[in-house]
């Protein structure tokens, strides 16, 4: 792996979060305003040449995973092109973190074209709480969706690795994160439940947040003790198996009450081509521009390098209850590249 993506905390960036799309076909509460964004004019969102040059750059710097990302991935028309573009660089994996509305059409073009990982938002099983949740109908979707993208093969502890995400919200679904644990009893599938970060503007206060601890304590309640699985530890997840034989098996994301900032190994490009160390940094560096003045490979990798010597150790230099209590990361998590 090149220098250029070793912080000046020996912190190895092997992930790059890569948004291909602004837009979003859902308006999730704990994410987006009821009005959208102030979206981007096209002509300041990153082109497909754009996309596949930063993504052979990072590439070449000894990033292993990309993940594409959003706003919704798939309401860009060439998704599938992107996929096999980017899949043709040789990254080992190339994965994609979609709501599943569209999912399904494209699941077959997807995986033929390289898509070796998927992760599917799915926040509660009831209509109507998806529709009070994502202010959209569309859960009978997500669902076909799921179920399509185990047909296709995609499963978890397999070559192409399937997850859920659950974000849990207090009053609002957490007494579902049984049912939603149960998912995983069901299908080969992580379900992974992620703990609610603040964002400018939505409205969610600190009492929204449910802690990992609270939501384990209320799977095991109904499904059993949860067993922690100490062979394959993950940077960002603490995974665990049922007590009992399930295809599928649970994950606790905990970015606010045991933050994962000490093994962080993410980058974030934002499909405008801002560039950022960490999803709570307020600083970002334009690599569209960069690559609008003709910048050489050897200046973009500088600039990048500089960019992570000024990374902090966690959350973008602040503690998490400033961050819980004024919910300000400054730009939405869909305007940095989820
Ligand atoms: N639209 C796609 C989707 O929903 O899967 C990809 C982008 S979305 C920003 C990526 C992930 O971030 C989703 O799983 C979503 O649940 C999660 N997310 C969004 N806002 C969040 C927040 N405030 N706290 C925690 N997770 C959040
Ligand atoms: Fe869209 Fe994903 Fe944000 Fe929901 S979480 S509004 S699906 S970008």
């Amino acid at each position: 792996m090149s220098p250029a993506l070793t912080d000046g905390l020996g912190r190895r960036h092997t992930t790059l979060r890569l948004s291909i799309a602004e837009r979003c076909t859902l308006r999730c509460r704990y994410c987006m305003p009821a009005e959208g964004l102030a979206w981007t004019p096209n002509r300041d969102l990153l082109t497909t040449d754009e996309l596949i040059r930063l993504a052979a750059l990072f590439a070449r710097l000894g990033v292993t995973t990309i993940r594409l990302t959003g706003g919704e991935p798939l309401v860009r028309p060439d998704a599938v092109e992107v996929v096999r573009r980017i899949a043709a660089l040789g990254v080992p994996r190339l994965a994609m973190t979609t709501n599943g509305l569209a999912l399904e059409p494209q699941l077959p073009a997807l995986r033929e074209a390289g898509l070796t990982a998927l992760t599917l938002s799915l926040d509660t099983l009831r209509a109507d709480r998806f529709r009070l949740l994502t202010r959209r109908d569309g859960l009978d979707r997500v669902l076909g969706a799921l179920a399509a993208a185990v047909d296709a093969g995609y499963r978890i502890g397999g070559p192409r690795p399937l997850k859920v995400n659950a974000v849990v919200l207090r009053g609002v679904n957490d007494d579902e994160v049984a049912a939603l644990a149960g998912l995983a009893l069901r299908l080969p599938v992580e379900v992974r439940f992620i703990e609610w970060m603040p964002f400018a503007g939505l409205g969610w206060g600190r009492e929204s947040l449910v802690p990992w601890t609270e939501t384990r304590a209320a799977v095991e309640h109904v499904h059993g003790p949860l067993i922690p699985r100490e062979d394959a530890p993950d940077a960002t997840a603490q995974t665990f198996r049922f007590s009992r034989e399930a295809p599928g098996r649970v994950g606790f994301i905990a970015s606010m009450t045991a933050p994962f900032c000490r093994g962080c190994s993410r980058l974030r490009i934002a499909a405008d081509g801002a560039f950022s160390v960490c999803l709570f940094a307020r600083e970002s560096v334009s690599l569209r521009d960069a690559l609008r003045a003709d910048a050489t490979d050897a200046e973009m990798e500088r600039l990048v390098a500089r960019a992570l010597q000024r990374k902090a150790p966690a959350h973008g230099g602040r503690s998490v209850e400033a961050l819980a209590e004024t919910a300000d990361a400054g730009r939405a998590m869909i305007a940095i590249g989820g």
